[in-house]
């Protein structure tokens, strides 16, 4: 016989799906400082519609979207997930996750149960018209991201995902090793990857922002496994340190530049000569790192506002700032001249596709890439976990969360 509800850690036998499960909810009272915003409930398992896949969850990454969710800022979750037809009063973080396939609805045929997984977070409507028109998933008018878009994410026992958001969990990795990658990976992976002609060649420069964060660790691995030459920039010695141990050729500590943020007024002489002093000085340092003068082809952002005037003016003649976030702030300015005059790219990139899934997988799978946890917390500590993400204090790597393993 079933029970209704399982202990954290223990779960019925495979298949056998209980009523309820133990969750890391948010509710919109407790929006704010991410330490407070999470609190354990016991919830209802979700219904399982003919596209779903239910995963017993073994471990949950940690990752910002987390944090932007339990500060309900920029977006409220809830409130957006309600005009979605969601009915809960709740939201369910977490889009990162390594589990077990506990039970499918009745189309699913990519899977069976018992199989082990890891999530991509990419959703979508596969009959939407501009994906039958031919656009690819991420740039559909349906697409989103699991856990955050969508309710029933990775803090929980149980999580609800769709069918093509399953692959093969790389059989050497454990549990939490396994649950740490996707997000960071596919996205970083679309970021150097996606966008033709600007991809990773053999001795490209990169240069890469937070190359000891999350996505800047998947990176710099990925740069390496396609023979590119990645430059990172961190904010202190211990993470210069990481990040040349996981590959990167050289590395800038970006608290030694006083040039950050929104460009000055650029009729004022004075200022903008100075910005642009320190920008140079900048210039040199990537210069030093990367032992030659070549400016970088890929410039990989997701710090947005305090960096992007720089990204923009040391990026190569015809090459291409490629950014996923803003994590620094979202109002962030481009000297137009640059961009133009040497004919620079900027372009947006959100998550991933499905190639971009599987490119990642199969790196790790091949053991090129192999995620690097920073710490592996309880599963009480999920709220402390997305508090070291805002305050900047996480260690080199990724948080991981233990959900379905002791
Ligand atoms: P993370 O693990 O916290 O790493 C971010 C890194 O950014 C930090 O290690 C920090 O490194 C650096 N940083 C922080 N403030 C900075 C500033 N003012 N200037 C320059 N660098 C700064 O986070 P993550 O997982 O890598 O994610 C980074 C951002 O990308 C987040 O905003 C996230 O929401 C976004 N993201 C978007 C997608 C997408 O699909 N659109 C996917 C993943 C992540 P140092 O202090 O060492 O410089």
């Amino acid at each position: 016989m079933v029970n209704e509800i399982y202990p954290l850690g223990t779960l019925p036998a495979v298949g056998e799906v209980p009523k309820k499960m133990h969750a890391a909810v948010l509710r919109q009272e407790n929006y704010g400082h991410p330490a407070n915003a999470f609190t354990i409930e016991k919830v209802d398992i979700p219904n399982i519609g003919k596209n779903d896949v239910l995963i017993a969850v073994m471990a949950a990454g940690v990752n910002y979207d987390g944090v932007w969710a339990a500060l309900g800022n920029p977006v409220d979750v809830i409130k957006q997930n309600a005009r979605r037809g969601y009915k809960e009063d709740y939201h369910i973080a977490g889009s990162d996750a390594s589990g077990v396939v506990w039970a499918i609805g009745d189309e699913v045929n990519n899977v069976v149960i018992g199989d082990e997984v890891v999530i991509s977070c990419g959703i979508w409507d596969k009959n939407a018209k501009d994906i039958q028109d031919g656009k690819s998933p991420m740039e559909s008018e349906t697409a989103g991201i699991w856990g955050y878009d969508t309710n029933y994410g990775s803090f929980a026992q149980f999580a609800l995902v769709k069918d093509f958001q399953c692959y093969e969990k790389p059989s050497h990795l454990t549990w939490e090793q396994a649950s740490c990658f996707m997000l960071t990976g596919a996205t970083a992976f679309r970021q150097l990857m996606g966008f033709p002609p600007h991809q990773l060649h053999k001795e490209d420069p990169v240069l890469i922002w937070g190359g000891a964060g999350g996505l800047g660790e998947m990176a710099i691995k990925i740069c390496r496994a396609f023979d590119a030459v990645p430059i990172a920039v961190v904010s202190d010695q211990e993470k210069e340190e990481f990040c040349k141990s996981i590959g990167a050729k050289g590395t800038i500590n970006r608290k030694n530049f006083t040039h950050w943020g929104r460009l000055p007024n650029i009729d004022n002489g004075i200022e903008m000569k100075n910005w642009t002093l320190e920008a140079k000085r900048f210039l040199n340092a990537y210069y030093d790192a990367l032992g030659e003068k070549r400016k970088p082809r890929i410039i990989f952002e997701h710090s947005g506002q305090d960096t992007m005037p720089t990204s923009i003016f040391i990026c190569d003649t015809g090459g291409m700032v490629v950014i996923c976030g803003g994590t620094s702030g979202y109002n962030a300015d481009v000297d137009l001249r640059y961009l133009w005059v040497k004919q620079k790219r900027l372009q947006g990139s959100h998550f991933a596709n499905p190639d971009d899934c599987a490119g990642i997988n199969k790196l790790v799978k091949t053991k090129k890439v192999t995620p690097t946890i920073s710490e592996i917390l309880d599963f009480e500590q999920i709220g402390l976990s997305h508090q070291k993400l805002l305050d900047n204090k996480n260690k080199s790597g990724s948080m991981v969360i233990k959900v379905g393993i002791k």
